[in-house]
């Protein structure tokens, strides 16, 4: 394991990774990568390597669990065991069957679920490389795996956590600044709708610093926003091209 660095911030200000303070790890975003699914998409963000893919709406089964006036989400979270540098266990940890219900939870505000009563929509989120701040991103994949999909929705989510490094608040932690850092606050926003869907604090801020953190995650939510909006139009403009 890798040892902890003594400085996570340098004396110009930046960032073990050559970040400065408020900017993002590069993103990658594609949507429609898997043809058995209904929907699905895969992110890149820094180290992060994360597929999700989206089945629905769908008889459920087992059946008693059917709700008669909604729909019913399920999430699955999980990381491959070679997704982390010591070998990770394949069986669902205490950690991904928490991380399933908060990413499920985060997803559910933007759906139309009252549509399809009686039916299921299964999310399948697959970590391939883990590097900090997975939840987040696989919250901003499976949304557009939902669209993609084309489930109705209000709106897309879009997550993105801050927190603290030495004395700084940065956006966008790693796995080093997760781990040797001293606060992380994951945020899942609706930007059109400016809802937030998931706030969490793991770590100690004062008032000052955790209403910066959540600013600054805040607007790295709308900035990956654009992307996942520009992502999923490239995409049906290819279709309507095609079809012509
Ligand atoms: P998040 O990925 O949302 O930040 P955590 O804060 O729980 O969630 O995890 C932080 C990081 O710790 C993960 O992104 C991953 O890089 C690393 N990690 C999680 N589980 C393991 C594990 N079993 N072995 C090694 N590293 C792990």
């Amino acid at each position: 394991m890798s040892q902890k660095p003594e400085k996570l911030i340098d004396k110009k200000g930046l960032r073990l990774d050559g970040r400065k303070p408020d900017e993002l790890r590069p993103i990658k975003l594609e949507v429609g990568v898997l043809s058995n699914a209904d929907g699905s998409a895969y992110i890149e963000q820094g180290k992060n390597k994360i597929l999700a893919a989206a089945f629905g709406p769908r008889e459920l089964h087992p059946k008693h669990l059917a709700l008669p006036d909604r729909m019913v989400l399920r999430c699955r979270y999980h990381m491959a065991p070679f997704s982390v540098q010591e070998r990770k266990s394949p069986a669902p940890s205490r950690r991904e069957v928490e991380l399933s219900k908060v990413i499920r939870e985060s997803l559910e505000p933007s759906i139309f679920m009252e549509y399809y009563p009686r039916t299921g929509v299964d999310i399948f989120v697959e970590v391939l490389q883990a590097d900090g701040g997975t939840r987040c991103a696989s919250i901003t994949a499976a949304s557009l795996a939902l669209a993609d999909a084309g489930i109705p929705m209000r709106d897309l989510v879009t997550a993105c956590a801050a927190g603290k490094a030495d004395d700084t608040i940065v956006l966008d932690l790693m796995d080093t600044e997760d781990k040797a850092g001293t606060a992380d606050v994951p945020v899942a926003l609706m930007p059109n709708l400016n809802a937030i869907t998931l706030l969490q604090m793991d770590g100690i801020l004062t008032s000052e610093e955790f209403e910066t953190a959540i600013n600054l995650a805040l607007e790295g939510c709308r900035k990956i926003y654009t992307q996942q909006k520009d992502v999923l139009k490239e995409k049906y403009v290819g279709v309507k091209e095609s079809e012509e």
